[in-house]
């Protein structure tokens, strides 16, 4: 037993924790402090000098917050981690160590509507500039890619059009002409999709939404190679402090405990509201990975172990329909945010995607009329009634 590896279910308990070393408490303890003291003054400059292993001062670094990121370091394949006060941290954490003036950005026809405000402002501000490729084909890819690509930036599935990327195929072409690629794999978690077991050097994760599940914690995560990460920590996360406070750290180890079986059952109850939507006759389109006339559901079958808990349709009729379907709903929540417990519906065009320009939100394939809806964990029936009752009054 002691030299098998544990299953995935197993390490999103117990990795990185040793309770021999904390007094056998069961749980990680929290270690609520923003210092730490040093035994003499000697002691204090072999710290600084890095002659002496052991914490100094929370932002760079905490015993909670380590385990964490150990955690996660080993859950998404990688061989470290850090953790940041959002997702939006990470994203800008990582894509500042990346890149400097004159680089570009390779990105997925489509991302996060904060992601896609940062890349805005690394452009005007920076002269870093990026552009958005379907990545559908090699060819496509290896055409956009130029001399001063730093890195190329995936969101699969896509938010909210749950578009795929075939992350091996990118980071083959990538790997042949020494780009780095980097992956939001917020929608996944780690249980359904290691984009680094594909060859991708870098995972970020809004941890706020699966990895937490529970809906009270704004965190992110960046697991990558132990020298990236080293660098992410000793420019980026150090200068501009976007840290995890050590309490949400501790949240987020308990959150995670349960990952595996929240994945299950958001998965599970998806599959039935997707059949619901699916023939309804008020839905126009549907977008779900786990469809099986999804043009990218060979992609979802050879790099994720499920297709997720998300699925976003659009309505027929006007934008003041949705709205109007939306504000029928009662169970279900109007909110952005994702994989929390309780399911969440929100309009990406006027809410998440609200800042991304209309020409270049529609050609993300965002109208007016598509919704977004997390699954929760509710009764997968009571969700579907909810639904069907508000579709009745429009
Ligand atoms: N990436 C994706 C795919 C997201 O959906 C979000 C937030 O919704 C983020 C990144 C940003 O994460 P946070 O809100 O934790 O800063």
């Amino acid at each position: 037993m002691k030299d098998k590896k544990p299953r995935f279910e197993t390490e999103v308990i117990h990795f990185g924790y040793h309770a021999e070393n904390h007094q056998g408490s069961l749980v990680p303890p929290l270690y609520q402090t923003s210092t730490f003291t040093f035994e003499s003054a000697e002691q204090g400059e072999r710290r600084f000098a890095g002659k002496e292993e052991g914490y100094i001062y929370s932002r760079l670094g905490n015993p909670t917050v380590k385990i964490l990121e150990d955690r996660m370091a080993a859950l998404e394949k990688g061989e470290a981690a850090l953790a940041f006060s959002s997702g939006m941290a990470a994203v800008s954490a990582v894509l500042i160590a990346l890149t400097k003036s004159g680089d570009h950005i390779l990105c997925s026809q489509g991302v996060y509507g904060c992601t896609f405000g940062l890349l805005e402002l690394l452009q005007e501000k920076y002269h870093i500039e990026h552009d958005f490729s379907l990545m559908d084909t090699r060819e496509t890819l290896e055409n956009q890619i130029k001399p001063n690509t730093a890195c190329i930036y995936i969101e699969t599935p896509i938010n909210p059009t749950m578009k795929l990327v075939d992350l091996q195929m990118v980071a083959d072409v990538a790997k042949e002409k020494g780009i780095p690629v980097i992956v939001d794999n917020t929608f996944c978690s780690p249980y359904l999709q290691n984009p680094i077991t594909n060859g991708c050097d870098i995972v970020i994760h809004s941890a706020t939404k699966y990895i937490c599940g529970h809906g009270d914690v704004i965190a992110g995560i960046v697991v990558g190679g132990r020298e990236t990460i080293n660098q992410i920590s000793r420019t980026t996360q150090k200068d501009i402090g976007g840290i995890i406070s050590p309490f949400d750290a501790w949240l987020l180890l308990r959150g995670l405990k349960s990952l595996p079986v929240r994945m299950d059952r958001h998965c599970e109850n998806t599959t039935f509201l997707f059949d619901f939507l699916k023939q309804h006759p008020k839905v126009e389109a549907i977008y779900y990975p786990g469809d099986s006339e999804h043009p990218d559901y060979a992609i979802m079958k050879k790099q994720m172990k499920k297709p997720g808990g998300l699925i976003s349709f659009s309505i027929k009729g006007t934008k003041e329909t949705a709205q109007r379907f939306m504000n029928q709903l009662n169970l279900i929540k109007i909110a952005v945010s994702l994989g929390d417990a309780e399911t969440l519906i929100q309009h990406p065009a006027t809410m998440t995607h609200a800042v991304v320009p209309d020409e270049e939100r529609l050609k993300m394939g965002i109208n007016q009329t598509l919704l977004r809806l997390s699954v929760g964990l509710e009764a997968w029936e009571d969700i579907k009634e909810d639904l069907e009752q508000a579709f009745d009054k429009i």
